[in-house]
């Protein structure tokens, strides 16, 4: 067992991550390239193979052999059968037979999951939520993603190819539209996609109309990091940006503990490192939707694992292969 290793991918719409992990959740190596999926998803799988070999050749090098592949992609899949069912990072892989294109090439097992699953098995194995038996994960990117760690396993409702899709959680149904097609989604309150929109609607109604962030958004320069930048220096537009998202996480989150019994979440994602700009009023909003937590209890985490959860996650996936007979 000590020289068996596997590979962990993170498969996303602008670069694709491959890292060689062995079984303690060591990472041995770790590649990133661009994924070009504008050049065709034959061209696309093709640079996954190169990148998978790559991390085989190298585990000879570490005196190892790969026993398979686990790998995260955003959107909906198809467990059983390997396929991609959508994506919205990666439009063209619409129900694509990924995970046996790799299988047949690579001849090895290969295992697909949705990439905040990956997250939290991640965060789970090796990472912030290694001491909790039950957590809710939240990954705060573009949009916002959702896991639920139940009993010390990742939560897989009835296999319906979508679950703890919290970013959906409806928050406020006459708030604004989410990219589901739903109004007032927790998504459309709390990812940078929101914190973007909020903005965006502030200066076309004429209520931002001069300093840094009107600059930004003036110059088409708009992007999260601005806002939070603006909103540490005292924006009152952005600090309003990031205390709704605050609100929103609050009040989903005193949903879900409430309704599952729970007190912990680990929040992932680019977004969450604006930590310091919504955990008030996340912290506030918590409380007030709360009947029966005592807030006191509540452990609000970030990430241990950074861009690091998803790859580890994919990688615990291919070991649990062999280890779980359920799988
Ligand atoms: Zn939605």
């Amino acid at each position: 067992m000590d020289n068996e290793m596997v590979i962990g991918v993170d498969l996303g719409g602008t670069h694709m991550r491959t890292a060689l992990v062995d079984g303690t959740g060591s990472i041995l190596r770790r590649q990133k390239t661009a994924t070009s999926i504008s050049l065709g998803v034959r061209q696309t799988t093709q640079r996954l193979i190169a990148e998978c070999r790559a991390e085989m050749d190298a585990a000879e090098e570490f005196g190892g052999t790969v026993i398979g592949i686990g790998l995260g992609v955003a959107g909906k899949v198809d467990h059983k059968r390997g396929w991609v069912v959508f994506s919205p990072n990666l439009p063209a892989m619409r129900d694509y037979p990924l995970g046996p294109e790799l299988e047949n090439s690579l001849g090895l097992p290969v295992l697909l999951e949705n990439d905040t699953n990956v997250f939290g098995i991640g965060e789970n194995w090796v990472g912030a939520g290694r001491e909790i038996h039950n957590w809710v994960g939240l990954t705060l990117g573009t949009g916002v993603g959702g896991c639920l760690i139940l009993d010390g396993k990742l939560w897989n409702g009835d296999n319906l190819g979508f679950v703890g899709e919290i970013g959906h959680m409806i928050v406020h149904p006459e708030g604004p539209r989410c990219t589901c097609g739903l109004n007032g989604c927790l998504e459309a309150h709390a990812s940078g996609r929101a914190l973007l929109e909020f903005v965006n609607d502030a200066a076309s109604r004429g209520w931002l109309t001069s300093g840094p962030l009107y600059e930004l958004w003036n110059d088409g320069k708009l992007n999260a990091q601005g806002i939070y930048r603006c909103s540490l220096a005292g924006d009152p537009t952005a600090q309003k940006a990031f205390a709704r998202m605050g609100w929103a996480l609050g009040l989903a989150l005193a949903n879900l503990f409430t309704v599952l019994g729970i007190r912990s979440v680990i929040l992932g994602g680019g977004v969450s490192a604006g930590w310091d700009q919504f955990i008030e009023p996340l912290g506030r909003s918590l409380a007030e939707h709360s009947s029966m937590l005592v807030v006191e209890d509540a452990v609000i985490q970030r990430s241990a694992l950074g861009d690091d959860a998803a790859l580890l996650g994919a990688a615990r996936l291919a070991l649990q292969y062999y280890s779980l007979p359920s799988l």
